[in-house]
């Protein structure tokens, strides 16, 4: 299996290069160079499979045999073991034809562990197969650090540091991050807004120097193996309701446009999915071009659903790549477009194409709240803000009446609790592992906002850790 960029600007990877690279060095997002095929009846023969070897299953085609099936099966089985329900991703009907797949119960509580679990482990062996270490650097608004540092915790190839803006992170999510003490782990809080953080990875890796020296990598959305890994739970929640012999809508609440993204893959690998309901908070880029065929700038605001408070979605590229017949110089040219007047269309007949298969909800922080009250009221399902923007935006949209409806629950209402108990007044409470996590020493370093300093730190963290 060949991998290339979305830019087509960049040599095309193997898969085990493509896990360790990230971003092409065009800039570009990595794709499959053709999409597995599942037929009908490979489908039905899925059925009865428990989450991990249907993962197996699913996965496999894109490894190119550069894993064998027995070492991977072990890392599926082992990524999973810290989940606390048997069925991983299990599924609740919440209406005549709505359900919802809970996306939440691996051990940070939210959807991101279903795919950095199996991120951390792949790393760990790709690297320790090559004889290599690798430093991994991440900036975060709150979900995607405290799900990579519990994947990469305690891991012998890997260092990884993580960057949080200081005191805008919640206090559970902070938490989550700050008490884990595994050697390998070093928490920065910088003196900044999530952008500094994001601008302050994107400068680690600018200086090719720094990067080379300590073998910089990267575990965001755009890794091609994270999305891999969020293809199995739209096969595994399909095929448990009646997949290839039922139709399905699946709604999910989008930020960087990964998850969802994930869908559209499992869609054309041969899934029964008709459309995909993106659901949006006030940042409604792309309810707003659905709608409109027009891409739109605005700036970003802080609402109650913090992970998709995101004006520019990186994975949405890789839409685009298949919407320009795989032309990377013609997307690269769109997106430069973008990048220079915050503004972009990208032609009519693209626009509709993908209205047919995607429509997008804006659901407001009032409606986000009245949401998880009615939810809660009607069917007893207790919901964080995104997983009920996902819910809300699901239920406005018509299907026929034998199409199926899921909405991915993307996080525990624990995670957020402060709009939960506005909504409900109910105070939703941690699940066992994280009943003590207020009690639990936190381990932090502040840091100004200076490169200078930052690489300085990194230098000197990894130097204490070679002696150690
Ligand atoms: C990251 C995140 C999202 C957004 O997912 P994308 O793949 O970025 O679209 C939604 N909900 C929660 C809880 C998240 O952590």
């Amino acid at each position: 299996m060949k991998y290339i960029s979305t830019r087509s600007g960049a040599p095309d990877l193997e898969f085990e290069d493509v896990l360790l690279a990230g971003l092409a060095r065009d800039g570009g997002l990595y794709v499959p160079e053709s999409w597995p095929q599942f037929s009908e009846n490979q489908i039905r023969s899925f059925r009865g499979l428990s989450y991990q070897e249907l993962a197996v299953k699913i996965m496999m085609p894109f490894l190119g045999g550069a894993i064998p099936e027995t070492d991977f099966q072990a890392m599926v089985e082992d990524s999973y073991t810290q989940f606390d329900d048997p069925a991983i991703a299990p599924i609740k009907q919440i209406g005549t034809n709505m359900w919802i797949a809970e996306l939440f119960h691996g051990p940070t509580l939210a959807f991101k562990d279903y795919p950095l679990q199996l991120v951390g482990r792949l790393f760990d062996y790709v690297l320790k197969k090559r004889g290599e270490r690798a430093t991994i650097v991440g900036a975060t608004s709150g979900d995607t650090g405290s799900a990579a540092i519990e994947s990469c915790r305690d891991r012998d190839a890997i260092e990884i540091f993580i960057i949080h803006p200081k005191g805008r992170v919640s206090d559970v999510q902070r938490r989550q991050m700050t008490t884990v003490h595994s050697g390998n782990v070093h928490n920065i809080a910088l003196d900044g807004t999530f952008d500094d953080c994001q601008d302050m990875v994107k400068n680690l890796f600018g200086d090719s120097d720094f990067r080379d020296a300590h073998n910089l990598s990267a575990v965001n959305s755009i890794n091609w193996a994270r999305i891999m890994a969020q293809i199995v739970y739209y096969f595994w929640t399909a095929i448990s309701l009646g997949a290839p012999d039922r139709k399905f809508v699946y709604a999910v609440p989008t930020g960087n446009f990964g998850n969802v993204y994930a869908g559209y893959a499992a869609k054309q690998m041969g899934l029964s999915i008709e459309k995909f309901v993106v659901g949006s908070n006030e940042n409604d880029i792309l309810t707003r071009f659905f709608d409109t065929g027009r891409m739109k700038m605005a700036p970003v605001v802080p609402t109650l659903s913090p992970s998709m408070d995101i004006q520019i979605s990186s994975n949405f590229e890789r839409l685009l790549f298949d919407h320009y017949d795989r032309d990377g110089k013609a997307v690269a040219k769109a997106l430069e477009e973008f990048r220079n007047h915050k503004s972009v269309e990208f032609g009519q007949g693209r626009w509709q194409a993908m209205q047919e298969q995607f429509e997008g909800y804006r659901v407001s922080n009032e409606e986000t709240k009245s949401g998880i009250k009615n939810i809660y009221d009607a069917t007893g399902e207790l919901l964080d803000p995104h997983s009920a923007i996902g819910v809300i935006a699901g239920q406005q949209c018509d299907v026929a009446p034998d199409t199926i409806k899921i909405a991915l629950a993307t996080a525990h209402p624990a995670k957020f609790p402060t709009a939960v108990e506005e909504a409900t007044g109910i105070h939703p409470e941690l699940p066992a592992p994280l009943a003590n996590l207020f009690e639990r020493e936190e381990r932090v370093d502040e840091m100004p906002n200076d490169l200078d300093q930052m690489r300085r730190f990194i230098e000197q963290k990894l130097e204490e850790r070679k002696a150690a």
